[in-house]
């Protein structure tokens, strides 16, 4: 799945042309328009970075950056934040809040766009990597292939996404409960049962002859993506 973007800004405008050019770059856009929708789009659909205007109608960009640092789960959750020209006291305490860096409007698209990739190249590398590898597999987001030690997968699509999923989280165990979430979505009418399914065939595609099987059922607690050894 695409990197997530969550924009927080209530200039229609802008929004328009960050959803565009951000569209553009292969990311997928998430907007609010206010800082209390800001809170609850964070928990809904898990974005990978925000751009947060610090001007906004309702919760300030302060008070939802701090919000969002308060909580273990969002606490690592990149965030750039926009400010007005000038505004130097507001900047610092922006970065003092939490933040990992800022734009100043008027900004150029372009550099902002550059800064987007910068943080999650350094926050969530996985996340953008063109290719994800372990355990002989290379997963190729580009040509949409699988292969293993070179030879070429035929992985369905839901296991495709699972794979994404693993090969994104390796050596970090995953409830059913969290695939479910990153695979089919928050939404989807499927239960934890149907993990089981596809990560059985899932392992069926991937493992041939005497190969390690990379997939290792955690006890209890789900599976784990096991890296290079
Ligand atoms: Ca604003």
């Amino acid at each position: 799945m695409p990197a997530k973007v969550l924009i927080v800004e209530d200039e229609e405008s802008l929004v328009e042309i960050l959803r565009y050019n951000l569209q553009a770059a292969g990311y997928t856009v998430v907007h609010a328009a206010s800082g209390t929708d800001a809170i609850m789009i964070v928990r809904e659909e898990r974005p990978d970075l925000i751009i947060l205007d610090w001007m906004l109608p309702g919760l300030a960009g302060i008070e939802i950056c701090r919000q969002i640092r308060a909580r273990p789960e969002t606490k690592a959750l990149p965030i750039i934040i926009l400010t007005a020209r000038g505004e130097e006291s507001d900047r610092i305490r922006g970065l003092q809040t939490g933040a990992d860096d800022y734009v100043v409007k008027p900004f150029s698209v372009s550099e902002l766009m550059a800064r987007v990739t910068a943080l999650l190249r350094r926050v969530s590398p996985d996340r953008i990597a063109d290719t994800l590898e372990g355990n002989g597999i290379k997963f190729d987001r580009i040509a949409h292939r699988v292969t293993r030690f070179g030879r070429e997968l035929n992985v369905g699509p839901t296991e495709y996404r699972l794979l994404e999923q693993f090969m994104e989280n390796k050596g970090r165990v995953l409830s059913r409960a969290q695939l479910l979430d990153g695979t089919w979505g928050r939404d989807a009418e499927v239960d934890e049962r149907t993990v089981d399914v596809h990560v059985g065939r899932l392992r069926k595609a991937i493992v041939s002859g005497n190969q390690r099987d990379p997939i290792r059922t955690v006890r209890g607690a789900g599976y784990v993506f096991d890296g290079d050894e």
